[in-house]
């Protein structure tokens, strides 16, 4: 089982650790982080106002959040200049999804507060749910924390490589 906050105790994130940026927020900590260490981190893209993050819990295969850079709770209280690159980003999201896992539908949305179902309730993001025909009935398949894992890594390289190359 993949353990999202073993890298926490990695040394070369005590600096961030202390920083000043608020501990155990999974967004801040993946957008604060070094891009070298995407793969880490499952960042698929960086704008400079937001990025997409595979799903580590994915609903289903190429599962993907965009989110803001700065931890804010409220899509509403986002500045219309970083509201408008997250849109952009999602469009491009869609694109390398489209291209790279040939989807059929998509699912998208936002869990505005815990009551709305937010994992991380105070950093806005966009889930980007990939859909295929009769897929509920094989989640239960995928849902093998092994195969997950190993399905996770590969879809993360074809996705990351589809960025790269629609950039
Ligand atoms: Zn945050």
């Amino acid at each position: 089982m993949i353990q999202p906050m073993q890298h926490l105790w990695a040394p070369w994130r005590m600096a961030f650790i202390k920083g000043e940026k608020p501990a155990g927020c999974f967004f801040c900590e993946a957008a604060g982080a070094d891009p070298g260490d995407d793969a880490a981190h499952l960042v698929l893209a960086r704008t400079g106002l937001s990025l997409a993050i595979l799903n580590r819990y994915p609903y289903n295969n190429g599962h993907l959040m965009v989110a803001p850079v700065a931890h804010l709770a409220n899509l509403e209280d986002l500045p219309r200049e970083t509201a408008s690159d997250m849109a952009t980003l999602t469009q491009h999201s869609l694109r390398v999804l489209r291209d790279v896992l040939k989807p059929q539908g998509f699912n998208l949305g936002i869990n505005a507060g815990k009551t709305a179902g937010a994992g991380v309730a105070d950093h806005v993001h966009q889930h980007v749910v990939p859909r295929w025909d009769g897929d509920t009935n094989f989640m239960p398949v995928i849902a093998d924390t092994k195969i997950l894992s190993e399905s996770l890594a590969t879809s993360y390289q074809q996705l990351r490589a589809g960025f790269d190359r629609m950039v």
